[in-house]
């Protein structure tokens, strides 16, 4: 800066002063040009083909045979690994066969298997593109650490307690996802009990290890199996109803349209072996310190999805106020919400593609020095980022540091489902219930399931377990004490049977 003319003071007060006035005349602009996020037009129940069969059905009587069902289910054990599937493809088989619904079982050998069981439609009046409707869930479960969990209710128990003036089963599946797979099973028995006229087939996919690697969807994708399941659109898990999610007392069901792709990687590095009381220069882990700082150091620019306009501005609408009128206007989200998405882990991974850091290996004892050390990374990345472009990206961080190489153990590309879709809109008004403080959207999960596979095969895939929990219920998927409620396993089946009355109704 010269010297001589102003002090530093005044300069410093300009320039917040400017800044102020950026700001002021930006937000300005923003609220008077900034459009609002298109509004999905609500819809009128009573004219909706669910409508008798929402009045016409005892859902108490429905949820009841549902949680019966489900707290059998979680007694079988499906751990994966090993998974041994078969027993629990068996036991849906009997659930099915009882209500004169047959089914047939792809073998994957070591008493692992997938089921296939199809309501066939009655009537030939399908839409062009609206094919059949697969109701996708796992049979296998993670494992859990059965100490932690409360005496008499471990993961596979089944047990049954009274919670809060209703009853809740315990048992490691309950949400992820042996409750979705019973709720879809009693949404095919009641579909077909409603006697509506169904003009798309169902068909109840029940897949083996979703957990570990896939084997199950692997398999149904292939040429030889898809001719038996043909679906063109699913209903998987995703999201969930998740109570106090952005605004207290408003429970979000974020339904997840898309997923990020994956990118699993290390970083090798080589050198010189020796002795560790003697440095030698260019030795391995040495170099790969180097290689970690730089993928440490490297971000991306966030980017929020169109899906995720369109969910916060369902949140906006019913919250109101000045934080709704942000939340409905894509510029102010931009400039006033983007920001603070990046604090939170959940809503980073949904706005960025992400390099995380997952171990390291490759020490022998401390006077050694190795000459080979490397480093795991879970990279993932939003629809839009290709693997390869982000292999090209990570390699070049590293291009200059001899002997350091990337490595790819797994990739996977990023996809998304058109969520303007008559199946995804039903989906999204009977998850709701009818509960005016409860909303529902598209969103691109951090994760991925088995739909991004059936989205390679053409389908388009919605995922949700219509249930609303609390953050801590959420947190047992994959953690400790995970159950789920009668209430909730009515209200699930009940928004999965509407949602199939509607999207299979013949159009009128
Ligand atoms: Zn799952």
């Amino acid at each position: 800066m010269p010297q001589g003319r102003e002090g530093p003071r005044p300069v410093k007060l300009r320039r917040r002063h400017l800044a102020r006035a950026v700001s002021a005349v930006v937000v300005a602009g923003a609220l008077t040009t900034c459009a609002t996020t298109p509004r999905v037009e609500p819809v009128d129940a009573a004219t909706l083909p669910s409508s008798a069969v929402r009045a016409g059905t005892d859902w108490r009587a429905v949820g009841d045979a549902a949680f019966a069902d489900l707290a059998a289910y979680l007694r079988v054990d499906t751990v994966n690994p090993p998974g041994n599937e078969k027993r629990g493809a068996d036991f849906l088989a009997g659930l099915l066969s009882a209500h004169g619904i047959a089914s047939e079982q792809i073998d994957h050998g070591d008493n692992r298997a997938s089921l296939i069981a199809r309501l066939p439609r009655t009537v030939d009046a399908a839409a062009p593109g609206q094919g059949p409707i697969c109701l996708v869930s796992h049979i296998d479960v993670v494992t859990s650490e059965e100490a932690r969990w409360p005496e008499g209710r471990g993961p596979l128990s089944g047990a049954v307690v009274d919670e809060d003036g209703d009853r809740v089963v315990y048992g490691r599946g309950a949400l992820d996802m042996k409750g979705m797979g019973i709720m879809e099973l009693h949404a095919m028995l009641a579909l077909q009990a409603s006697g509506v006229p169904r003009a798309r087939d169902v068909v109840l996919l029940a897949l083996a290890d979703e957990e570990v690697s896939s084997i199950g969807v692997n398999a149904i994708v292939t040429d030889e199996h898809w001719a038996k399941v043909g679906c063109t659109h699913a209903i998987n898990e995703g999201g969930i109803g998740l109570k106090d999610a952005i605004v207290e007392g408003q429970t979000v069901f974020a339904i997840s349209v898309g997923e990020r792709g994956v990118l699993w990687s290390r970083v090798i590095a080589e050198g010189p072996p020796g002795h560790g009381s003697t440095p030698i220069p260019g030795r391995a882990p040495e170099k790969l310190l180097l290689a970690m700082k730089r993928f440490d150091a490297w971000r991306d620019t966030p980017t929020i999805h169109p899906a995720l306009y369109e969910l916060l501005a369902e949140v906006g609408r019913e919250a109101g106020g000045a934080q709704g009128f942000v939340m409905e206007r894509p510029a102010l989200v931009d400039l006033l919400v983007k920001d603070r998405l990046q604090l939170k882990p959940t809503t980073k991974a949904i706005t960025n593609d992400t390099v995380h850091l997952t171990g390291f290996a490759g020490a022998h004892s401390p006077n050694v020095v190795p000459s080979t050390v490397w480093a795991q990374y879970d990279v993932r990345l939003l629809p839009g980022t290709t693997t390869t472009a982000m292999q090209q990206e990570l390699s070049a961080l590293i291009a200059d540091i001899p002997g350091v190489r990337l490595e790819v153990i797994e990739a996977k590309e990023a996809n998304e489902s058109d969520w303007h879709d008559p199946l995804f809109r039903s989906l999204q008004h009977h998850v709701v219930d009818g509960d005016a403080r409860t909303v529902a959207g598209p969103i691109i999960s951090p994760g991925f399931t088995d739909s991004i596979v059936l989205r390679w095969r053409g389908v388009r895939a919605y995922g949700v377990v219509p249930v609303a929990v609390s953050a801590g219920e959420s947190a047992t998927m994959h953690g400790d004490a995970e159950r789920l409620s009668r209430r909730n396993v009515e209200r699930g089946t009940r928004a999965l049977t509407l949602t199939l009355v509607d999207a299979v109704a013949p159009a009128r």
